[in-house]
């Protein structure tokens, strides 16, 4: 049973082996070094762009619990990862260069696997798993536009924060939709004094920012401006645009706020909620500084921090089934950042998924993801249900089906227990 891989990133490496060590063959497609990418600098496979950190180890971090998932799963990259660690708190922080350059071994010298560098311009026959990820390059972008519609293909990221529903202070809040006259709504505004937004704008406009890199100096900024750039037109723009306050009404007092920032749910539970029309490129700790001088928002919880980046991705509700396969052409099957998740070790899961959902099809069994109570499993349903605003996610705990604060210790507990069980489903 052979299946092409297109990519040799951290999805395409995974997926390459997960779908080696259960029997099958694989040809893995690699443009670099005949044709690089603007971020990557080696002709290593799975080469890390930019960070050496994998994120947190400790369980009690999404990051962490997804990464021992993994290795439960027997994920190579995790494997290298923990092979080529270096110290870093509570971080798994890798040695890249030893990382990347044990995974393009293990790959190199693996039979089953034939390396072929060469940039893919087109979707070949057979089975495919796409995993070109965030710098895609251009002909094959081309064919999956045409595969998924050109406008479900996104070339840029241009992300809200999302904040846990519990740490709002819904008594400095209310539900309501601009200009309707029940209450309730599908916003939650929170309110803003002259002397609140004043405030706010100061600490908005001189925030610390990420710098651009070269390549995301584009027109994009065009399409989707960061809210403090936006601010920077003027001390009363955000209030003729993401936070004007026409069409509502404050029950606590019956007037019109000053300036409201909107939140909206964000999954169907609505235990996330995405900050309406605040994409922006603060740098992390100075968002939570600045959106927490919103009073509602003064305890607010980070799910996941606003961002605007170059990245190629699928609106993967619209396009993906849960085996991360084409809804219109099952033989490809997509995986990696291309797929909406967001972030080194999300990625790799996303090449785990579709190595062995791949494989099992090609082989005409069945696959069913883990369960939405792991974090593998969670992403998935994350990305293939229905959702208007689909954005990328990075792993965290709201995406977990059962999760509550309280019962923390117990989801992490279940997620290691349901990985496990789902494991011995196929092996
Ligand atoms: C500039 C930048 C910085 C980032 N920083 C971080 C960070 O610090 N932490 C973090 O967690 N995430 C970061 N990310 C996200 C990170 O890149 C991804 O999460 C991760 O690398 C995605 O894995 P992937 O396998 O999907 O894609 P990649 O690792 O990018 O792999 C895709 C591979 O496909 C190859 N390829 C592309 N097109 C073709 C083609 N037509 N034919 C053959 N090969 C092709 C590429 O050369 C590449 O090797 C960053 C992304 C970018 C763009």
């Amino acid at each position: 049973m052979e299946i092409t891989v297109i990519g040799g990133g951290l999805a395409g490496v995974e997926a390459a082996h997960q779908i080696a060590r259960m029997g099958g063959s694989v040809v893995l497609y690699e443009m670099r070094p005949v044709v690089s990418t603007p971020a990557h600098h080696t002709d290593c496979l799975a080469e890390l762009v930019c960070s050496n950190s994998l994120k947190s180890k400790e369980l009690s971090n999404a990051h962490g619990l997804l990464k021992e998932e993994m290795r439960r799963l027997s994920s190579i990259v995790i494997e290298a990862a923990d092979g080529s660690a270096i110290p870093g708190g509570k971080a798994l922080v890798v040695d890249r260069e030893r990382f990347a350059r044990r995974l393009t071994e293990m790959t190199q010298d693996d039979p089953a696997i034939r390396l072929v560098r060469q940039e893919a311009q087109k979707i070949p026959e057979g089975t495919v798993i796409v995993a070109t990820g965030p710098l895609t390059s251009g002909p094959i972008a081309s064919e999956i536009g045409v595969l998924t519609g050109e406008e479900n293909l996104s070339f840029f990221d241009s992300i809200s924060p999302i904040i846990d529903a519990r740490s709002v202070d819904h008594d400095r809040a209310f539900y309501a939709s601009r200009y309707s006259k029940e209450g309730g709504g599908d916003y939650l505004n929170c309110p803003l004094t002259k002397d609140e937004y004043d405030n706010f704008y100061d600490a908005l406009i001189s925030a610390e920012r990420v710098d651009l890199r070269d390549f995301e100096k584009t027109s994009y900024f065009e399409g989707c401006l960061p809210v403090e750039v936006l601010a920077e037109r003027g001390r009363k723009t955000l209030t003729y645009g993401p936070m004007k306050p026409v069409g509502l009404v404050d029950p606590t007092d019956g007037r019109r706020p000053y300036a409201v920032l909107q939140l909206r749910k964000e999954n169907a539970s609505g235990s996330m909620l995405n900050m309406v029309g605040f994409q922006t490129k603060m740098k992390y700790p100075e968002q939570e500084r600045v959106f927490r001088m919103v009073p509602a928002l003064r305890n607010a919880l980070f799910l996941r921090h606003g961002s605007i980046h170059r990245n190629t991705y699928i609106n993967a509700p619209l396009i993906l089934n849960e085996k991360l396969q084409s809804k219109v052409m099952p033989r490809v099957f997509f995986a990696g950042q291309l797929t909406g998740v967001e972030g080194y070790v999300e990625s790799t899961a996303m090449g785990l998924m579709a190595g062995i959902s791949a494989l099992l099809s090609a082989a005409g069994k069945e696959f069913q993801p883990p369960p939405a109570t792991t974090c593998v499993g969670a992403l998935i349903r994350y990305l293939t249900t229905e959702n208007k605003h689909f954005q990328p996610m990075n792993v965290n705990f709201g995406l977990l089906e059962g999760y509550s604060k309280k019962n923390k210790e117990a989801a992490i507990e279940t997620a290691l227990k349901d990985i496990t069980e789902w494991k011995k489903t196929f092996h």
